[in-house]
């Protein structure tokens, strides 16, 4: 996702106070498909539920928990009404943030269970039920990361992927996007009508989504047989139509970098997300401010879609790996500009990157991989988004553009549809280069901070020769190659060294008042001392 403005900061600090963290899924069991029923109304916020979950049993279970917010004393959460177990009635407790449900019977290894939730009750969170920028009533669902919870009973965690039906009955002035594929649209009798959205790739929870508005729609284009929609508030056709349009391109982009698109189809839809994009698989959600009529959301359209390849199709297995979602995402749409526009898009990128990340630094001293963290919206910081873009904008330069491309397509291939870790992604860089890359991978995402450089020059013994010293000032030390690049009378050029030791002493034949830049392609993640 993208965060995007001061207000939407705000609004993201009041739920990190009410984000709870969701349990780690029970190894025994597996879900395989959620179907959700849900009937919304005008009248008020009240939801009716129906929720069937099928699952697999890996190890025989007394008791399947679910995440799922009960209703509390402010009056909003959700009330459980009945729970059946392969459409026998069980006990169930709900209590908290929890769905307990006691099957009576004990399950073996490999069976599978249905079970079917009916209850009702008023989002705290987790779906938006609001009045839009022009008034009108619209309900958006918002789950990641793990605030589904609030109004679905579901195992909340992006390592338990599964399918997903979206089945939604609401006043028939609605027009109801969602992930997958159209299944049925029915209008019923009494005002009401009947959506039904299907997505057959198996999804974590915090990319499901479904949408209710007064919706304009339209055909952008097809890419690789990908129809590519955009679903914009009736009110902004014209401007909303326009701005979305660009999509196209950076998918069409993507599919060729890194391969195939692993959804049936791409929506962009205004919404009332409370980010500035929140990347739900196929059918991605942009801040209703997104829309201008200007044309100024094709970076941020960008970002959402690399998302589709990475983060939604190959998911991090743990939420403290989430820069393999946001890090490439941020790393792909600087790529995706390098190519569109010159390779002076991607150096401003990654010098803006690169001072936020030490900014960030100077404030928060921590790894990328901070298993510390335990409010998931923090885990929304300079550390998931830039300084993951900078480590993979390094590797290119370390194992080399084409193993690096190579690897990313690969990466993609082994983990589509699935989990990785980093050490996932480091295996696969390591096949594809033959080197061992478990330093790098140590050193810019398991360690704080990056190499604080002191670089002093000066006039050789040898006549025609300027020594350069490189100082890490730092206490951990990093290896790296440093580019300089040269100015003098024999013309411009680029020496590359290589770092390692806490003093690095060479000699360059130079004349002594040549001109010296440190890093001139931006390629090293560094602060100067
Ligand atoms: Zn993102």
């Amino acid at each position: 996702m993208r965060i995007l403005t001061v207000a939407v900061a705000f609004i993201m600090i009041s739920v990190s106070v009410s984000a709870f963290f969701s349990q780690l899924p029970d190894p025994a069991i597996d879900i395989i498909h959620y179907e959700f029923n849900l009937l919304l109304n005008d009248t008020t916020d009240n939801i009716e539920g129906r929720t069937m979950i099928m699952l697999v049993f890996r190890d025989p279970v007394s008791e399947i928990t679910f995440d799922f917010k009960n209703y509390d004393s402010t009056g909003k959460g959700m009330k459980t009404a009945s729970v059946t177990f392969d459409r026998e009635d069980v006990k169930w407790h709900h209590e908290g943030n929890m769905l307990k449900i006691y099957p009576g019977k004990m399950a073996s290894r490999g069976d599978t269970g249905i079970i079917s939730i009916d209850y009702s009750g008023i989002p705290a969170d987790g779906l938006i039920i609001s009045r839009n920028k022009f008034g009108n009533r619209t309900f958006f669902s918002d789950h990641w990361p793990d605030r589904a919870s609030n109004y679905l009973p579901v195992v909340d965690h992006p390592s338990d992927k599964a399918t997903v039906d979206f089945i939604i009955t609401a006043p028939w002035r609605y027009e109801v996007v969602g992930s997958g594929h159209l299944i049925e649209e029915s209008d019923l009798p009494g005002g009401e009508r009947l959506t039904h959205w299907k997505e057959d790739v198996p999804l974590p929870v915090k990319v499901m989504a479904f949408g209710a508005a007064s919706f304009a729609t339209s055909l952008a284009g097809v890419v690789e047989k990908i129809p590519v929609w955009s679903w914009v508030y009736a009110e902004n056709r014209d401007a909303g139509f326009n701005d979305y349009a660009v999509a196209v391109k950076p998918l069409a982009f993507y599919c060729k970098l890194i391969g195939p698109y692993s959804f049936e189809k791409l929506a962009n839809v205004q919404s009332k997300t409370i980010f500035g994009g929140l990347e739900n698989a196929g059918c991605i959600f942009y801040s209703e401010n997104s829309v201008t009529g200007q044309g100024r959301a094709e970076s941020l359209i960008a970002h959402e879609i690399a998302h589709q390849w990475f983060g939604n199709s190959v998911t991090e297995k743990d939420w403290h790996h989430i820069w393999l979602s946001e890090g490439f995402a941020t790393y792909l749409t600087s790529v995706y500009l390098e190519k569109t526009y010159g390779v002076e898009q991607l150096v401003r990128s990654m010098t803006a990157a690169r001072e936020r990340v030490i900014r960030y630094y100077e404030r928060n001293p921590a790894p990328v991989i901070d298993t510390t963290v335990t409010d998931l919206m923090k885990l929304l910081n300079a550390n998931s988004y830039q300084k993951g873009a900078w480590v993979l904008h390094m590797l290119r330069f370390e194992i080399g553009e084409e193993d690096f491309w190579k690897g990313i397509r690969l990466f993609y291939e082994r983990y589509r549809y699935g989990n990785a870790l980093t050490d996932d992604l480091r295996q696969v860089m390591e096949d594809v280069s033959g080197s061992d890359m478990g330093w790098f991978f140590h050193q810019w995402l398991y360690v704080a901070g990056q190499p604080d450089l002191k670089i002093t020059t000066g006039e050789g013994n040898v006549k025609g020769t300027i020594i350069v010293s490189i100082e890490q000032m730092q206490d951990y030390l990093f290896t790296f190659n440093l580019e300089l690049g040269l100015k003098d009378s024999k013309g411009i050029r680029n020496e590359k060294i290589r770092v390692s030791d806490k003093i690095t002493r060479i000699s360059l034949k130079a004349d002594p008042d040549a001109l010296i830049t440190i890093d001139p392609e931006v390629r090293l993640l560094f602060r100067k001392k």
